[in-house]
């Protein structure tokens, strides 16, 4: 636990919180300012900043909590889509910085934007990722 880190008091319940679901390990919260209907935040007890500091034990745990409360809001709200939001570091939008999971049910003409402008894959870019990899 982080002292002043706010999402390590409310995964741990020190602050309270409209929770949807907790076990040992995360706590599924509702965001106080959600995007949709039922945006909720999965949120990991242990704190990590980010998905580079999450150990791979709870990054498999936040996948499969996820993918249950995902199941549940989508049926239960009626919600079209859902999207799996994940922010790391201040340039990709990260306010928070204790590792979380954003589950956000989609309805069909709603405002929410998670979407970008498709670009070019160009080969010198290709040429260098693919580099990392071999
Ligand atoms: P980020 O931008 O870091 O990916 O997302 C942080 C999210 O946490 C935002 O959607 C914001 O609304 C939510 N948030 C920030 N503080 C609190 C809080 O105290 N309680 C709840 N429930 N959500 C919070
Ligand atoms: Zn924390």
């Amino acid at each position: 636990m982080e002292d002043n880190c706010i999402f390590c008091k409310i995964a741990r319940g020190d602050i309270p919180s409209a929770t949807l679901y907790e076990d040992e390990d995360l706590r599924v919260i509702l965001d106080l300012g959600p995007a949709s209907k039922g945006h909720a935040l999965v949120i990991p007890k242990e704190h990590a900043a980010n998905l580079f500091e999450l150990s791979d034990e709870t990054a498999q745990k936040v996948i499969v909590v996820a993918k249950k409360v995902a199941a549940k809001l989508k049926e239960g709200l009626c919600a079209d889509g859902l999207n799996l939001v994940q922010n790391n570091g201040a340039a990709a939008g990260q306010t928070v910085d204790h590792f979380h999971m954003h589950l956000i049910p989609r309805y069909e003409n709603d405002t929410v934007n998670v979407g970008w402008t498709p670009g070019e894959l160009s080969d010198t870019d290709k040429a260098e990722i693919l580099k990392l990899f071999q």
